[in-house]
């Protein structure tokens, strides 16, 4: 679970590439200017960022980041642009430099160095990519059209299985394969890692944009038809009309198999393990034994079966629909994948459908910046052991731990502290925090990309080598002992991530620097931001879902019937405060959806509120600009919140992400006393809640 949305996982797989080829709001973004910059040449809060004319009580989201709101422009390349986008930009300069160092230092054959400028250079060569046109796809596409029966659409089917799916830690539950494999400690077993299997098939976003009835989703069907039909007439095939008709259908009726994401996020109906031997008999339809042998997991006897009435409805789908339509279907997602790696009509086209219509985003980003995220997709840590070295020194993660060490302390003394809670319940939430594992900037060992081949000159084959390679680790891990200091977040991320299974954080170097982490700025500024994403991540581990394993990562009811029915009581009361939020007036927050999170930033914050007066001492905080301690807290905190988004990209959030819009994390404040009294905020001002309506869970 993590602070913001997406993550690295996404690139690592054969049918994710596109993601980062033509969706700019999922990937890490970079220009070379920084116009969209917070003005940062102070430390502490940005008073410049600041609309003093609006009342803290009324919209706190806008009185923390109104003058940076009205003096930014989205670019044209963006879909969204805030805090997170300008550190990620300066991220992706540093690795451009760290990649074009790689490359002038012609290091030897099989180094990583050689890895990393070999893949990126291959990228950059548009040149060689148009003059070979779609032959590099030419094997696979032939392997598609010599399909004959059901048993060798299995085995085409079984053979795309990627790794490319992430149930909880990074909260990725996307994939156009057929299907998608997570290798994670396994919720019966968290001592040794246990393959899940997820539902997939879909091209758009999530179920919603084939199943939705508004004018818009409409409007968005119309034009993927059109799409998938002209990139099938740009591959050379006939009869595109049809053939584009019959992949929308097959995939209409996947997402009607689908299970919501608000429901994907219940990690009690996900508990379904099934045997390989189960699936033909839950799941007739597909050829499960050609299917896992295409795999590679003839040899895998036992699964957790995510979401059970999308593989029943998906396998049956193998069997009743025509296999001309499924092998168009197989066509289509390959085109799709590596758009960004075909001729630029391909990649054009590719971009005007996801990056225009779904996103809003009216230009691509520059060829070098999209080069830098397939790098960190595919080889981040090799990137990222070279990043931590150079970025993120010593003194600078000292620091970060004893912060860690402080809201740590506080997290105990609150949950002592509950009234509500019985002491058994209590101990075993303290047990979760004394096993807790705390990553902070870079992982303590890094990947062996040794059996990795990256060939100058061949970009398809370094992506379709890569996204293989990460699969075959994944699989090649299944059955061993969990490595609980391993690390799903590159050092080179702007994000954070708490891993439910392992009962550990990561803390990436790229987000402990300002203005998140500024060893100059005062304490309470440092608390307010950085310190309340540290105290997200700690609370994930409470959530409703983090609550639901014990400190050794096992799924187990650790919980009085009480407690228990207590803290439903009260996440309800949040999940029904978040309902309420409407960024348009016909789509409403969906408060279950996004409760993980939202539980995250409550509790967040009120353990930085904790940690930071502890760090106080009994001494008044020094003031800022006018501004007392408390109140620099709050500000900072809302200023980690400040963006812009495009309709288009905002609404696609506000459908297929468990992260609330930035606006209303801001606004999180509203639930705790210490914001009232730090702004003297009155009964009458919008944002006020009485006393018993803000919910305070931990
Ligand atoms: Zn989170």
């Amino acid at each position: 679970m993590t602070l913001t949305n997406k993550a690295s996982k996404l690139f690592l797989a054969h049918a994710a590439i596109f993601v980062l080829i033509a969706l700019p709001q999922f990937a890490a973004r970079a220009q070379r200017s920084s116009t969209d910059a917070p003005k940062q040449d102070t430390h502490g809060i940005v008073v410049a960022n600041m609309d003093a004319s609006v009342k803290p009580g009324d919209n706190f989201y806008q009185y923390a980041n109104g003058g940076w709101m009205k003096r930014t422009e989205i670019p044209p390349d963006r879909g969204r642009v805030g805090v997170f986008s300008r550190l990620a930009d300066l991220s992706n300069q540093r690795t451009v430099g760290l990649i074009e160092e790689a490359a002038k230092a012609n290091a030897p054959a099989g180094s990583n160095a050689r890895r990393i400028a070999g893949l990126y250079n291959s990228y950059m060569d548009e040149a060689a990519i148009e003059a070979k046109g779609l032959a590099p796809l030419r094997p696979q596409l032939d392997a598609i059209a010599a399909i004959h029966d059901k048993r060798e659409l299995a085995r085409a089917l079984g053979e795309s299985l990627r790794a490319d799916v992430d149930a909880l830690n990074n909260t990725h539950f996307h994939t156009p394969n057929l299907f998608g494999l997570w290798v994670a400690p396994g919720f019966n077993d968290s001592e040794h890692y246990t393959a899940y299997l997820l539902q997939g098939g879909l091209q758009l976003p999530d179920r919603e944009y084939y199943l939705g009835d508004s004018a818009r989703m409409r409007d968005i069907r119309t034009k993927y038809q059109s799409h998938i039909l002209t990139m099938l007439k740009l591959a050379g095939f006939s009869d595109t009309d049809a053939r584009a008709e019959h992949i929308v259908e097959l995939e209409h009726a996947i997402a009607e198999k689908h299970i919501s994401l608000a429901e994907n996020e219940d990690v009690h109906k996900a508990n379904n393990a099934w045997k390989q031997s189960d699936f033909a008999t839950k799941a007739p339809g597909l050829d499960w034994t050609e299917y896992f042998r295409a795999a590679g997991l003839s040899k895998q006897t036992s699964f957790i079966v995510w979401q059970p009435t999308a593989f029943t409805g998906e396998s049956a789908l193998v069997a009743s629909t025509a296999l001309d339509t499924w092998k168009d279907w197989l066509t289509f997602h390959l085109i799709d994948a590596y758009a960004g790696v075909l001729p630029k009509a391909f990649n054009d086209e590719r971009f005007g459908f996801f990056g225009k219509v779904l996103s809003g985003t009216p230009e691509q980003r520059p060829r070098w910046q999209r080069g830098v995220d397939l790098v960190n997709g595919l080889l981040g840590d090799a990137v990222g052991q070279i990043y931590a070295q150079r970025y993120f020194p010593p003194e600078a993660k000292a620091e970060a731990q004893a912060m860690v060490s402080n809201i740590i302390s506080a997290f105990r003394k609150r949950i002592d502290a509950l009234t509500w809670m019985d002491p058994k319940t209590k101990a075993e939430a303290q047990a979760k925090l004394t096993t807790l594992y705390v990553g902070i900037g870079y992982p303590e060992t890094w990947r062996d990309y040794s059996a990795y081949e990256v060939k100058a000159d061949d970009i398809f084959g370094n992506m379709w080598r890569g996204s293989l390679f990460d699969y075959h680790r994944e699989v090649a891990r299944l059955g061993l002992p969990v490595d609980r200091k391993e690390w799903s977040m590159t050092p080179q991320t702007v994000n954070a991530v708490n891993l439910p299974l392992q009962n550990a954080l990561n803390f990436p170097a790229a987000i402990l620097q300002p203005p998140f982490f500024d060893p100059q700025a005062p304490t309470a500024a440092n608390y307010g931001a950085i310190g309340s994403v540290i105290g997200h991540e700690i609370s994930h581990t409470f959530d409703t879902e983090g609550s639901a394993f014990d400190s050794k990562g096992r799924v187990r009811n650790w919980w009085t019937t009480a407690d228990l029915a207590h803290f439903d009581a009260s996440t309800a009361k949040l999940a029904a405060q978040y309902d309420t939020y409407k960024p348009f007036p016909d789509l409403s927050v969906n408060g279950k959806q996004t409760l993980a999170e939202n539980i995250a930033d409550v509790a967040g914050i009120s353990a930085a509120y904790d940690g930071y007066r502890a760090s106080l001492a009994g001494k008044t905080a020094p003031t800022q600009d006018g501004y007392s301690g408390d109140q620099q807290f709050f500000i900072a905190f809302g200023q980690n919140w400040g963006s812009k988004s495009r309709e288009a990209a905002l609404r696609q959030q506000v459908m297929t992400d468990p992260h609330s819009p930035a606006q209303f994390r801001a606004d999180t404040v509203r639930n705790i006393d210490s914001w009232y009294s730090a702004f003297e905020v009155q009964p009458d001002e919008k944002l006020y809640l009485a006393p018993s309506e803000r919910v305070q869970i931990w």
